[in-house]
């Protein structure tokens, strides 16, 4: 696979469905692949913490979420097409295993969300298998019992959903002791998945204006949108 280096931080050159059909293959092969797919205010975190940049390195495949990394991808002269954003893999991913019926648990967001984002996901892919879910708002002592519920769960493919980069971190922490084949963090996208917060309309996503969406309906992100500029500027002046 291709990759660009955005700041110390190797993105694959993918798009949505072939992430999809990826993630397929990796629940065919042995051992635990990771996905993650940062956007460009964790990039720019990994770039100030060498520990979160190798730990988002050990991707199996790493996707670009958000229109600064398809931009930097751009400057560095190496274009990534279009933004593969964690949530719309998840549902071309979604699309596939309701048909192959491998096991999926759902692990993270307020109590009651993953139940209601499996409940959704019943009904809008027919034949999905979800073996499994726990929120994400416990304590280090909870991890051992968690990781229990999911390796007896029997779960190939696990959505973790605790925000980055605490979701990399934790992916990264208990890599040897998982039994799935798959574990992607995904940010808030169960939060989606069950209808508690809006995605922005198409026209936004295709256009490169979530940001500006999300800054309409949560300015309180108006700090984390001001970044992005700063996250250009970095990529003109350091490269990779
Ligand atoms: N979250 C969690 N445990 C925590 C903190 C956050 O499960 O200790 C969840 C939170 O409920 C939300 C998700 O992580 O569902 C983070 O969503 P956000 O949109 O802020 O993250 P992003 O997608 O931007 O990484």
């Amino acid at each position: 696979m291709e990759k660009v280096n955005i700041l110390g931080v190797k993105v694959d050159m993918v798009n949505i469905s072939q992430s999809a059909e990826i993630i397929m293959k990796f629940l065919e092969e042995d051992g635990l692949k990771r996905v993650f797919t940062p956007n460009s205010e964790i990039i720019m975190r990994a770039y100030k913490d060498p520990e979160f940049a190798r730990a988002l390195n050990k991707a199996d495949l790493l996707t670009a979420d958000g229109i600064g990394v398809v931009y930097a991808s751009k400057m560095l002269g190496k274009p990534i097409k279009e933004r593969a954003a964690g949530f719309d893999i998840a549902k071309e991913v979604l699309k596939r295993i309701a048909k192959t019926g491998h096991k999926l648990y759902l692990f993270g967001a307020k109590p009651g969300v993953a139940e209601e984002a499996k409940e959704k996901m019943i009904k809008d892919y027919p034949g999905i298998n979800i073996v499994g879910t726990h929120n994400g708002y416990f304590k280090s002592k909870d991890v051992p019992g968690i990781i229990d519920d999911i390796n007896n769960s029997g779960a190939e493919l696990l959505f973790v959903c605790l925000g980055a980069p605490a979701q990399e971190k934790w992916i990264d922490e208990n890599a040897d002791k998982l039994k799935v084949k798959v574990a992607m963090g995904i940010g808030g996208s169960l939060d989606v998945f069950a209808g508690k917060v809006e995605r922005a309309p198409e026209f936004y996503c295709k256009h490169g204006l979530e940001w500006f969406y999300r800054l309409k309906k949560e300015p309180w992100r108006a700090k984390r949108v001001a970044a992005l500029p700063k996250f250009a500027a970095t990529v003109l002046i350091k490269g990779r």
